[in-house]
C-alpha cells in the first residue's frame, strides 16, 4: 500500500524558489519510483517577499499546516532589504523553530566525495559525522533581551533539564540508528567547557545519566575549544557531537567549512513531534534571479527528511531512497563537471539538479 505523505513547502527568498524548484522534481521522481510513498507537497506562503507584500511573516495559516505536515521542506528565507520595523529580518525559520520547540539542530558534515574539502583525507578515513546543536536555550536564551547599561551588557546561559534530556535522548538515538545502519562506530560526543561553567557541568552530568541508559553505545565528553582542534586535525574520529546553542553555531559552521562551503551544508532542526529540513546557507541575494545558485544543500535536505520519515515511520524505502539522493549528490561532486559557481564550476542551478537526476 501507498503511504501519502503531507510535506510543508516552503519556498523563501531570494535564492529560495530556485533551489527548491529541481528538490521538488527530484524528490517526485524518487517517490514515482518507489511506488511505496507518495509526497503530497503543500506550498505554503511565508517569509520577506510575502511580508513585503502582505505585512505578515508567517501567517497563522501557514503555521498551522506546517504543525500538521509529516515533514516540513524549507528554503533560505529572509532578505536584508526588508525589514520588520525595529530593523531585524525577517525570519520564519527562527520562528518555527521557537513555535514548535525545535531543540535538535541537525547538521551533518560528510566530506566522503573529496575534492571540495580544504583538509587532506588520508586513504581510509572519512569525514562522516552529525554535530547536534541545541537550538532553543543555551547562549541564545537572552536573544534580544539582554540588557545593556552604560558601562555593561549582560546575556544569560541557561540550561535547563527538560530540554537537555529531550536533546542527549535524541543523540544517542541517532547514534543508534547510524550504527544500525553502518554509517558510525555508535558514539556520542558531549562537547561542553565543563571545566570553567557550572552550567556546563550540570550539562554533562544530564548527558552522562542518558548515557547510562545506552550500555551499547559509547559516550565521551570533550572541551569546546579542543573540539574545534579536532575537528580540523581528525575530523573522522567523530560520530555524533552534542552541544549548547552557540558552541554549536560557531562549529557547524567550521562543519560546513570543511564540506567544502556552505552550497552543501544541509540541515534539519528537530522536535519531537515536527521537523524542518533546509539548507544551512541564506537566501543570497546577490545571486537570486540568475539561475547560479547551488542547489545541493536543499537537495541534501531533501535527502535528511526522507531518511527521518524512513525512520520514523519505519518505512525502510525512505531510508535508502534518502540514501541514494546523498550519493548520488556525492556522484556528481566527484565527478565535478557540472557544478555550480561557488563549487569553481559553470552550470546552472537547473544544470546541477538534473545531473542528479542523471545520477539516481
Ligand atoms: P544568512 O545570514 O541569511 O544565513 P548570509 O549573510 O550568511 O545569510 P548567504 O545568503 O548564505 O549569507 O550568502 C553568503 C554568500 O554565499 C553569498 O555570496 C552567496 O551568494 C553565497 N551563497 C550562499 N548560498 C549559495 C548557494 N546555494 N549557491 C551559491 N552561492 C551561495
Amino acid at each position: 500500500m501507498t503511504k501519502t505523505l503531507d510535506i510543508a513547502v516552503f519556498n523563501g527568498d531570494g535564492i529560495g524558489p530556485e533551489i527548491m524548484t529541481p528538490t521538488l522534481a527530484i524528490l517526485e521522481k524518487l517517490a514515482a519510483t518507489s511506488g511505496a510513498y507518495q509526497l503530497a507537497f503543500n506550498i505554503l506562503p511565508a517569509g520577506a517577499t510575502h511580508y513585503a507584500e502582505t505585512g505578515e511573516s508567517l501567517p497563522a495559516a501557514s503555521l498551522e499546516a506546517a504543525r500538521n505536515a509529516d515533514a516540513i521542506l524549507l528554503s533560505a528565507m529572509g532578505l536584508p532589504s526588508v525589514r520588520y520595523a525595529d530593523g531585524t529580518e525577517i525570519s520564519p525559520q527562527i520562528d518555527l523553530r521557537k513555535a514548535f520547540n525545535l531543540f535538535a539542530g541537525v547538521r551533518p558534515v560528510r566530506a566522503v566525495a573529496g575534492p571540495l574539502t580544504p583538509l587532506k583525507i588520508p586513504q581510509d578515513k572519512v569525514i562522516d559525522f552529525v554535530l547536534i546543536r541545541e537550538s532553543t536555550e543555551g547562549l541564545f536564551h537572552t536573544q534580544g533581551t539582554g540588557t545593556v547599561t552604560e558601562n555593561a551588557a549582560e546575556e544569560t546561559l541557561r540550561i535547563t533539564r527538560a530540554v537537555s534530556e529531550d536533546l542527549f535522548r535524541f543523540a544517542f538515538s541517532l547514534a543508534g540508528d547510524r550504527k544500525a545502519q553502518g554509517r558510525g562506530p555508535g558514539r556520542v560526543t558531549c562537547v561542553d567547557k565543563a571545566n570553567v561553567f557550572r552550567a556546563f557541568a550540570f550539562f554533562r552530568a544530564l548527558f552522562d545519566a542518558e548515557a547510562k541508559n545506552h550500555p551499547e553505545l559509547r559516550a565521551d565528553h570533550a572541551y569546546v575549544d579542543a573540539t574545534a582542534l579536532w575537528m580540523v586535525q581528525k575530523p573522522w574520529d567523530f560520530d555524533v557531537m552534542v552541544t549548547e546553542n552557540m558552541f554549536g553555531d560557531i562549529l557547524s559552521d567550521l562543519g560546513a567549512g570543511l564540506m567544502g562551503g556552505l552550497g552543501v551544508a544541509p540541515s534539519a532542526d528537530i522536535g519531537l513531534h515536527q521537523a524542518v529540513f533546509q539548507p544551512c546557507h541564506g537566501s543570497a541575494p546577490d545571486i537570486a534571479g540568475q539561475g547560479k545558485a547551488n542547489p545541493f544543500a536543499m537537495i541534501l535536505s531533501g535527502a535528511m527528511m526522507l531518511e527521518w520519515l524512513g525512520l520514523k515511520h519505519d518505512m525502510r524505502e525512505l531510508v535508502t531512497d534518502g540514501a541514494r539522493l546523498r550519493d548520488a549528490v556525492d556522484d556528481v561532486i566527484a565527478q565535478g563537471d557540472v557544478l555550480t559557481g561557488d563549487l569553481g564550476g559553470t552550470a546552472t542551478t537547473a544544470a546541477a539538479g538534473n545531473a542528479v537526476l542523471v545520477a539516481l
